[in-house]
């Protein structure tokens, strides 16, 4: 058993989502991540009951670990228990912690995910926040997302929302003292050690790249290799 190996058993999920596949496919047949990208769920299952460091690190340092959506869909149907969805969060886990993510372009995503969900959780208490969503590296939202943001004001009470505002509702404001909360939960889950290991190891692979150009090149990259 090689050194990957013992990592991926140290974390109990992976204890938990991995008993012997015997290699079906209904895992990926099930999945609907794996109609769109060049993903097979049952082969990362395959690769890491095979407990060999070398194609192990393969699949780390790889995008395919980054297709999942954990809809885990896979939990329900597989014949012998497994959680094909759970063995990828700990194997993300570790491509993390080893800084492998940064050798894939989805993997690299990392760092704007740290950002945009992390950062936006920390500051300002929700997932996703408009604010923090800027059209110009969001192309994706659609031509009227500037229209929305620039007017959000007089719109979010059309549909019900607080924003900003003292009170409940939708986008309202989070006070300081359930922010501090939020915080001592990503201190106390080590999650803040992650959001520093992701920083370290993207400035790494940055180099002197300046980090407002790696940042567009990691939203806009596209190898072409993900669909089918
Ligand atoms: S459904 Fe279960 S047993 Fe079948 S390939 Fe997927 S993980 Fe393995
Ligand atoms: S959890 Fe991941 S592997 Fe499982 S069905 Fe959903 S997308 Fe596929």
């Amino acid at each position: 058993m090689g050194n990957l190996t013992t990592l991926l058993l140290q974390d109990v999920r992976f204890r938990e989502a991995l008993n012997a596949c015997m290699n079906c496919g209904v895992c990926t047949a099930i999945c609907p991540s794996a109609e769109f990208y060049n993903y097979d769920p049952r082969k990362i299952c395959d690769i890491v009951q095979r407990e060999e460091d070398v194609e192990i690190e393969k699949l780390l340092r790889s995008e395919t670990i980054w297709y999942c959506g954990e809809c885990m869909s896979c939990a329900t149907r597989c014949p012998r228990g497994n959680t094909p969805g759970l063995v990828i969060i700990v194997l993300r886990k570790i491509a993390q912690q080893l800084g492998y993510f940064v050798d894939s372009e989805k993997g690299r995503q990392q760092l704007i995910l740290k950002q945009v969900i992390g950062g936006c959780i920390l500051k300002r208490g929700y997932c996703v926040h408009p604010d923090m969503v800027i059209p110009e590296l969001h192309p994706e939202q659609g031509p009227i997302w500037k229209w929305y943001r620039d007017n959000i004001k007089d719109i979010a009470p059309k549909f019900g929302a607080n924003y900003k505002g003292n009170g409940p509702g939708a986008l309202r404001h989070i006070a300081e003292k359930n922010l501090k909360e939020i915080r001592a939960i990503f201190e106390a889950t080590n999650a803040i050690d992650f959001h520093h290991i992701i920083d370290r190891f993207s400035d790494e692979k940055r180099g002197t790249t300046p980090k407002d150009i790696y940042l567009k090149n990691i939203y806009t990259a596209n190898n072409n290799t993900h669909n089918r």
